[in-house]
C-alpha cells in the first residue's frame, strides 16, 4: 500500500460515482449504481487503509504534505461511510424514482411535485400537493433513519468519533458552537426586517400571516412566476452575454461541458460536476423559462468557473478534496447574485427600470428567506448530529419547532431526515453566505460599483479561481483584509436593498 497508489484509486473512484450521478441526473441513466462502484473500491474503504493513511498523517513534518493527506484520509473515511448505505440509498433513489402520486386522476411522478407545487396558481392545490409528497417521504423515513443510524454507529463502533458533529468539525476544522455564536447577532438584526417584507408579500397574495401558513406556500412565492411576463426567457443567450460582459465568454472555455438539452427524466435542479479538474467540467440545465433560472444557471456557473480556473499544476488534494464547500458556494453565490443587481437586470435581460428594481427587490427577499431558513437548518442539524445514534426521538419536533419558530412558515415534522445535508452542508452554505458579500464588497473596492458589468472582473476573478481549493474562505477572503464570519457586508446589503 502506498499513498501514491490510494490517490490514484481515490481519483478514478470519484469520477466513475459522479460521473453515474450526473448521468442519472442529466436523464441518460435511470438509475444510481453507487453501490456497485464503491463495491469494486472495497480497499479503498478498508479500516487497514485509514489506519495507514493516519500513520502517514502522523509521521509527515512539512505542514502542506500532511494537509495532503489528511484530505485523502477524509475522502477515503467519506467513502467507507458511504459504503456503509450506499446500497439503501440507491434503492431508495430508484424506489423514490419509480413512485407517483394522482392527481386529479392524474399519475405524477413524486420528483416532479416540488416543480408543480411552485408553478400552482391555487392555495388550495398546492397544499393538496404537498400533502401527497409528505405521504411519501413519511412512507419512506424508516430507510433514511436506518441510514443515519449505520452512519453513526460506525463512526462510534469503527471510527472512534463521538457523534457525527465531532466528526464534521474534525473533517472541516469549524467550531460549530463559535460559527452558531457569530451568526446569532446577524439573525437577531435581520429577524425584523424579514418579518415585516415577508409579511407584506404573503398580505399582497393574500396567503394569510406568517405563522399560521403552511411552508409550501413559500416555493409559489420563491419561484418568482407572477413577475414572469410569459413567454421563454432566452436562457444561454442572456447568461452568455452577460459573463461574456465581465471577461468570461463560455465559449472560451472548452474544458466546460454545458448540457442545456430537454430530455423527460432530467432533474429540474440545474447542477455541476467537476469531474476532472481542471479538465473536465459539466454544467447541466433545464431551463423552465422562469426568472429563477437566471438565478440557478448563474450559481452553477459560479462552481464550473471556479473549478475550470483552477491551476493544473496543483497537486489532486488540492484542486479535487476540499473538506467543505464553502469556498466553492462562495463563487457560486457571487454569479448568483448578479442578477440582483438592478443595472445588470437592466442591461441583460432588457426590461424597464421599474420592473428591474422590483424583481431584483424579490430576488433579494427570496435569498434573505433562504438565509433564515438555513440558520434554522444548521441549528437543527446541530442538535440532530450531536446526539448519539439511540436518541433520535426528539428529531422530529426539533425540526418542526426550529423551522416554523425562524421562518414563520409551518413545516412538518415528516421532513426532518428527507430535508437535512450531509456533513452539515448547511454551515458551508453560510459560511459562504457571509463570504460572499465579502467578496463582493472587495470587487467593489477594487472596481468600482459597475463591477458587475466590468470586463476586469473576469480577471480579479480568475486569479482567485486559479488558487483552486488550496484554502478556506475564511483563509482567502482574510487575505483580501475580512474577518473570519463578519456578516455586516451581509446584513447592510439586504437591509439597504429592501429598505432603501
Ligand atoms: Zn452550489
Amino acid at each position: 500500500m502506498t499513498v501514491d497508489l490510494i490517490r490514484d484509486q481515490v481519483r478514478k473512484c470519484l469520477y466513475e460515482l459522479e460521473t453515474d450521478s450526473r448521468l442519472v441526473r442529466a436523464g441518460l441513466k435511470t438509475e444510481a449504481q453507487s453501490a456497485a462502484i464503491l463495491e469494486r473500491y472495497r480497499d479503498l474503504q478498508s479500516l487497514r487503509t485509514l489506519d495507514f493513511l493516519l500513520q502517514v498523517q502522523e509521521q509527515t513534518q512539512i505542514p502542506r504534505e500532511r494537509e495532503r493527506s489528511r484530505r485523502l484520509y477524509y475522502t477515503c473515511l467519506s467513502l467507507h461511510l458511504y459504503g456503509h448505505v450506499a446500497p439503501l440509498s440507491d434503492s431508495l433513489d430508484t424506489r423514490l424514482a419509480q413512485t407517483e402520486v394522482l392527481m386529479d386522476g392524474n399519475p405524477v411522478n413524486y420528483f416532479d411535485l416540488p416543480i408543480l407545487i411552485e408553478r400552482e396558481e391555487s392555495a388550495i392545490v398546492r397544499e393538496d400537493l404537498d400533502r401527497q409528497r409528505l405521504q411519501v417521504v413519511e412512507d419512506t423515513n424508516d430507510v433514511r433513519l436506518q441510514m443515519l443510524r449505520e452512519v453513526l454507529a460506525c463512526l462510534q463502533e469503527h471510527l472512534h468519533h463521538s457523534s457525527y458533529l465531532e466528526y464534521c468539525r474534525a473533517k472541516k476544522k469549524v467550531d460549530y458552537g463559535k460559527l452558531a455564536a457569530a451568526l446569532e447577532p446577524a439573525i437577531s438584526k435581520l429577524e425584523g426586517l424579514y418579518r415585516k417584507h415577508m409579511g407584506n408579500w404573503l398580505a399582497r397574495h393574500d396567503l394569510g400571516e406568517l405563522g399560521r401558513i403552511p411552508e409550501c406556500h413559500v416555493h409559489y412565492l420563491l419561484a418568482l412566476r407572477p413577475l414572469d411576463k410569459g413567454g421563454t426567457l432566452p436562457l444561454e443567450r442572456i447568461v452568455g452575454g452577460a459573463l461574456q460582459a465581465i471577461g468570461l465568454p463560455l465559449s472560451s472555455f472548452p474544458n466546460i461541458h454545458l448540457d442545456p438539452q430537454e430530455r423527460p427524466q432530467k432533474n429540474p435542479r440545474a447542477c455541476c460536476y467537476s469531474l476532472s479538474v481542471p479538465d473536465e467540467i459539466h454544467l447541466i440545465t433545464k431551463p423552465t423559462g422562469s426568472l429563477v433560472d437566471f438565478n440557478t444557471f448563474l450559481h452553477e456557473s459560479g462552481h464550473a468557473f471556479h473549478y475550470a480556473c483552477t491551476g493544473a499544476d496543483l497537486d489532486f488534494e488540492f484542486k479535487k478534496l476540499a473538506p467543505s464547500y464553502a469556498l466553492t458556494e462562495t463563487y457560486a453565490f457571487l454569479l448568483q447574485k448578479l442578477s440582483c443587481e438592478p443595472a445588470w437586470l437592466e442591461a441583460f435581460l432588457g426590461v424597464d427600470r421599474r420592473d428591474t428594481r422590483t424583481i431584483s427587490y424579490y430576488t433579494i427577499l427570496s435569498d434573505l428567506y433562504l438565509f433564515m431558513r438555513y440558520t434554522a437548518k444548521f441549528s437543527y442539524e446541530t442538535g440532530l448530529f450531536g446526539q448519539a445514534s439511540g436518541s433520535l426521538a426528539a428529531a422530529r419536533n426539533l425540526y418542526q419547532e426550529t423551522l416554523t419558530n425562524r421562518t414563520g412558515f409551518l413545516f412538518s415534522p415528516a421532513d426532518y431526515l428527507n430535508d437535512v445535508d450531509e456533513e452539515l452542508y448547511s454551515a458551508d452554505y453560510l459560511r459562504a453566505w457571509i463570504g460572499e458579500r465579502q467578496l463582493a464588497q472587495h470587487l467593489r473596492r477594487e472596481l468600482g460599483e459597475n463591477w458587475p458589468c466590468r470586463a476586469q472582473t473576469g480577471s480579479v476573478l480568475k486569479a482567485l479561481w486559479s488558487r483552486g481549493d488550496q484554502e478556506e474562505v475564511e483563509d482567502l477572503l482574510g487575505s483580501l483584509g475580512f474577518a473570519p464570519w463578519d456578516a455586516e457586508p451581509l446584513i447592510s446589503w439586504y437591509r439597504d436593498s429592501l429598505e432603501g
